[in-house]
């Protein structure tokens, strides 16, 4: 396979079993965290359901697999997203449920991925019920997406729900050595993003990751020292005017409360967080209380960020309400 897929085993083995039990679904979501390999199963569930061979693993050597490697199976299809927020309209889902119809060009079967399907508007997925339903018997769909909260009750209890998950230490330092990073910089990347390959490539690539990475560590320091002004100034940087960055911003402070909760209960507590310091002298400065009512309010910023809110706005009233819980 063109991209090998690292740690996950539990989505692979339900794949197989799957497979094997010949009670194979039409309809899936993988779901879970930016960076924990979503799109990369996406690709291998689809070559598995069009291989030649039909035994749930992408042989790598039919016709079908070669062409799924190289991104040009006619039958293995990529609704396109549209506009700012990268959504699926109703009139994609449309045109996909009458193309649907329409037999294979090659393959036995025909699959349809909704990559990112976060911000798939509500109107679109109505339109998807029926078919997602009763899909024509050659056809599969598959949907990522980082929640299953994105979708309605409707679809996913059509759908088949696979989460993914981190990988092991051992096997993400592997897969980033492959890459060829070098070794400090991997320590310095898995520092923050523990076994997270997606994120860990991005905090190695992109510069502008490594500044929200360093911000997020000063906002949980100005939090520590209860100092309104530092976090407002880290929080009114100019990085996190971007809605991607402020949204990973916000989750990367949420996970520093988490460990720090983690910490309340459990002074051996494994953290998550890119700053287990900062989070250990937060346990020792805020309550349990406060440290829930920043999770939540962290939680709602990081969802009306998503949803397009001004994030300038939202930081500068976040600030005070995190330094007064
Ligand atoms: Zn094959």
């Amino acid at each position: 396979m063109k991209n090998k897929i690292y740690g996950n085993k539990f989505a692979l083995d339900t794949f197989e079993a799957m497979f094997k039990s010949g009670r194979l679904p039409h309809s899936f979501l993988i779901y879970g965290e930016k960076g924990l390999g979503k799109k990369a199963l996406a690709e291998y569930l689809s070559a598995a359901l069009l291989c030649e061979k039909g035994t749930g693993i992408p042989c790598g050597e039919c016709r079908s697999c070669r062409n799924a490697e190289k991104g040009v199976h006619p039958d293995i299809i990529y609704p396109e997203h549209s506009g700012k927020l990268n959504t699926y309209t109703v009139e994609t889902c449309r045109n996909v449920c009458a193309d649907a119809f329409i037999a294979p060009n090659n393959g036995s079967a025909k699959v349809y991925v909704f990559t990112d399907a976060d911000n798939i508007q509500l109107p679109a997925q109505n339109s998807l019920l029926k078919i997602v339903e009763e899909p024509p018997d050659f056809v599969y769909f598959i949907f990522t997406a980082s929640s299953k909260d994105v979708f309605l009750p409707t679809i996913i209890s059509r759908v088949t729900s696979v989460g993914v998950s981190p990988c092991t230490f051992d096997e993400c330092a592997q897969a980033l050595g492959i890459k060829g990073y070098e070794s400090s910089r991997i320590s310095e990347a898995m520092e923050n993003f523990g076994g997270n390959i997606g994120m860990c490539v991005e905090y190695l690539e992109n510069e502008s990751l490594r500044v929200i990475t360093s911000l997020t560590k000063r906002a949980a320091d100005s939090i520590i020292s209860r100092d309104e002004y530092s976090l407002l100034t880290v929080m009114s940087s100019a990085e996190l005017k971007d809605r991607h960055m402020s949204a990973v911003f916000l989750e990367m402070l949420d996970r520093i409360i988490r460990d720090c909760t983690a910490l309340k209960f459990n002074k051996s507590a494994s953290l998550i967080s890119c700053y287990p310091k900062g989070a250990e002298k937060l346990a020792d400065s805020i309550s349990v209380k406060s440290a829930e009512k920043i999770h939540n309010l962290l939680n709602t910023a990081a969802a009306d960020v998503r949803a397009n809110v001004n994030s300038i706005l939202l930081m500068s009233a976040l600030c005070g309400e995190i330094i007064n819980s």
